[in-house]
């Protein structure tokens, strides 16, 4: 099997109460595990059998962009997260979001806007553009800003499984809980690249 399964690098309960056991053990265990199952089956025989990720990203369409997206998008969307909540960003980056959205509160008020108005399924993302200035944009479904040549650096699923288990229908409660498990240590580096 070609694509893998990125290991968490917290336990499956780590992250409660804002994200449950039983939802990590859906969301990543099977949610997941069927994205990675999809590619791999996907690609055999195909140009993207070799190919990175990140080009299946960029350059893919149809099911075999949808599932490798949804692979990327959740390896990223984990790896987001730390029980230890480095929850607030410090150096450069603070000074990039403060720039770009006039401060870390009012930056929060934007992202939750555009996570929260999301019509259906998908994600809100965070992004560098080439200039190195901070954007937020709404994708659809599996979309990520790859394809429109930005670098991802936070994302926020609003896929109903992401917080369906814990949070039913109330998507903005799911969010305001997972702003304290960011580490914001590990979007330091993605900006930093
Ligand atoms: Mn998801």
């Amino acid at each position: 099997m070609k694509f893998e399964m990125p290991i968490l690098p917290y336990a499956p309960n780590a992250l409660e109460p804002a994200i449950s056991k039983t939802t990590i053990d859906l969301h990543y265990g099977k949610h997941l595990q069927t994205y990675v199952n999809n590619l791999n089956n996907l690609v055999q025989g195909t140009a993207f059998e070799n190919a990175a990720i990140e080009d299946i990203c960029k350059k893919a369409d149809g099911a075999i962009f949808n599932n490798g997206a949804q692979v990327w998008n959740h390896t990223f969307y984990f790896n987001t997260f730390s029980p230890k909540g480095n929850t607030v960003p410090t150096g450069v980056l603070e000074e990039a979001i403060n720039k770009a959205f006039g401060s870390f509160e009012n930056f929060q008020k934007e992202f939750n806007t555009a996570s929260v108005g999301l019509f259906g399924s998908g994600w809100a993302w965070l992004s560098k553009d080439k200039e190195g200035k901070l954007v937020i944009t709404k994708e659809s479904n599996a979309g990520n800003p790859l394809k429109s040549g930005l670098t991802p650096l936070l994302c926020f699923d609003v896929w109903e499984h992401a917080y369906y288990v814990d949070y039913q229908n109330r998507r903005a409660d799911h969010l305001n809980a997972i702003w304290g498990i960011i580490d914001w240590k590990v979007v330091e580096e993605r900006f930093a690249k």
